[in-house]
């Protein structure tokens, strides 16, 4: 039987190369993996899962799809899912807060030595995200927005390497920038409208407040013209 993945996460698994290792950090169903092995992409993957309930959800889906000897689903903080002889050279951190990949990267970045490949969509602050991968010695490789259920979400792969970005980079992603497709434009033209929304109901004594406001929506105005 067929996985169904939503078009989120079948960007991201079209982005996982053929054959690898993989590590999929906040598996809560296990999807990702479940698809990726089922279509023969891959044939190991460890599911790791902090919390107790998507832990278990995880555990049950692997189990109905009798994938148990292709996935190792644990129950672990970021990175301490990984055992030592797993040889997980792709990791997958997905349908999270950026500062929150940031911190789950910075976490167990001891244990990305052998790792070639990461695939990251983090639901905001992808500069954030973007920062962490360049101070790291990561180059993003792809870069792609994809709408579903009417959200935008940035998905970001990148390899090891050497990138120096600059501000406006670091927040519209150098790759999404150049290629200014229509759902970039889409993604932004709305941003910036609830941005100036949010500046109206800014106080005019709240000048900070509304220095950052404008500083953010005069740099959208630039991208987009
Ligand atoms: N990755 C899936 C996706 O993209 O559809 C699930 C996204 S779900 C919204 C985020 C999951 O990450 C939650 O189940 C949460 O418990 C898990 N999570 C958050 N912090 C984590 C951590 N430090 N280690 C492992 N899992 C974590």
């Amino acid at each position: 039987m067929k996985v169904q993945l939503s078009d989120r996460l079948q960007m991201i698994a079209n982005l996982v190369p053929k054959k690898v290792h993989l590590l999929d950090i906040g598996s809560d169903h296990a999807y990702l993996p479940i698809a990726l092995i089922k279509e023969k992409k891959i044939d190991f993957a460890v599911a790791g899962e902090v919390v107790k309930g998507p832990y278990e959800s995880a555990l049950s889906n692997v189990y109905h799809h009798r994938l148990q000897s292709h996935i190792a689903v644990r129950l672990a903080d970021g990175f301490d899912a990984l055992g030592s002889s797993d040889e997980v050279d792709c990791v997958t951190i997905c349908g999270m807060g950026g500062r929150l990949i940031v911190e789950i990267l910075e976490k167990g970045k001891e244990k990305l030595v052998n790792v070639d490949c990461l695939i990251l969509q983090p639901n905001n602050c992808e500069d954030d995200v973007r920062a962490w991968l360049s101070a790291n010695h990561f180059m993003i490789c792809i870069e792609t927005i994809v709408q579903d259920k009417g959200k935008f979400y940035e998905i970001i792969k990148a390899q090891k390497g050497t990138m120096h970005l600059s501000e406006r980079q670091l927040r519209f992603g150098p790759y999404l920038l150049q290629e200014h497709s229509a759902i970039f434009y889409e993604k932004w033209r709305l941003e910036c409208t609830k941005l100036e929304k949010a500046l109206n109901r800014v106080p005019l004594d709240k000048s900070k407040e509304r220095q950052q406001l404008v500083k953010r929506i005069k740099m959208i105005k630039e991208v987009l013209e």
